[in-house]
């Protein structure tokens, strides 16, 4: 029987958007977003993060030159007290015991609390994720990543996922990597919002099938939709927002696999990290 691990969706803060602009025939109003970030109880591995939401410092990074111009576009509000790090200390998991931090995409509403875990290790899809690591100031900034968020030894402490293909109840994702070598989580590319973005599925019920109906999986799909229900019946966001896309042939063509992933899978539980997840059997009691 394959393991099994447990998923807290949480939030460490919020940015205000334009609701017209994560889908058609949204309003024109001025939404908060939360920034979701999912605490993983791993068997063996213990805690272990999947992104961090926001943290104080990305105020601060917005405060100059050439951040500020982010905190324009997307105001941020966070408080020390709604961080990764403090929200896991008050479940009992001091940041420092957390080993490993899987990290979707570089965004600033996903790394902004990787300093506050000196103990981790980043995982994610490296190779793809380069061509923003390589990027500073201005461009960037327009590209959503804030290199001063990392780590100064952010890649000396990267472990970077191995793909390999993907077994058939992945479909129609061909590729796949098992984060930690025991079934329990794989990670599929979905790149295009981002470059080297991930989506985790995840067995949250000992013995789940992948070839199921998706009962006791969990998909955790990052940035690759704004919505839940826009995810599960084909929604499109708003054609300016479209545009802010580093790809958006490669943004249109993930989240076609994962709607395609979620039409066999009807019963996994979707967790969208600007979206509330859908009800999941493990109460979160976070004060
Ligand atoms: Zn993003």
């Amino acid at each position: 029987m394959s393991a099994a691990i447990r998923v807290l969706p949480l939030t460490a803060g919020q940015c205000l958007g334009l609701a017209a602009l994560t889908g058609r025939g949204a309003p024109w109003r001025v939404e908060r977003y939360p920034a979701g970030f999912a605490l993983i109880l791993h068997p063996l591995h213990g805690p272990v993060l999947f992104d961090t939401g926001y943290a104080p410092r990305v105020l601060s990074a917005m405060s100059r030159w050439p951040g500020l111009l982010y905190g324009l576009v997307t105001p941020v509000q966070i408080d020390v007290r709604e961080t990764a790090a403090a929200q896991l200390a008050r479940l009992g998991f001091p940041p420092a015991g957390v080993r490993q931090i899987i990290v979707s995409h570089l965004h600033a509403d996903h790394v902004g609390g990787l300093r506050d875990f000196p103990g981790a290790t980043f995982v994610l899809d490296l190779e793809p994720s380069r061509s923003l690591l390589a990027q500073r100031g201005l461009r960037a900034l327009r590209r959503a990543f804030l290199p001063e968020l990392l780590p100064p030894d952010f890649l000396a402490r990267v472990r970077p996922l191995t793909f390999a293909p993907a077994p058939s109840g992945l479909a129609p994702f061909s590729e796949a990597a098992d984060v930690f070598g025991d079934g329990s989580v794989y990670a599929v590319r979905v790149p295009g919002h981002a470059p080297g973005m991930i989506a985790l599925i995840a067995r949250t019920q000992p013995g789940a099938a992948l070839e199921g109906d998706g009962a006791g999986l969990s998909l955790l799909a990052a940035d690759v939709a704004w919505r839940v229900p826009a995810l599960r019946s084909g929604g499109e966001p708003h054609p300016l927002a479209r545009l802010a896309f580093g790809d958006p042939v490669g943004e249109r063509r993930s989240r076609a696999g994962v709607r395609a992933w979620l039409e066999v899978h009807p019963h996994a539980r979707v967790i969208l990290s600007h979206d509330l997840p859908e009800a999941g059997p493990e109460p979160v009691h976070v004060r």
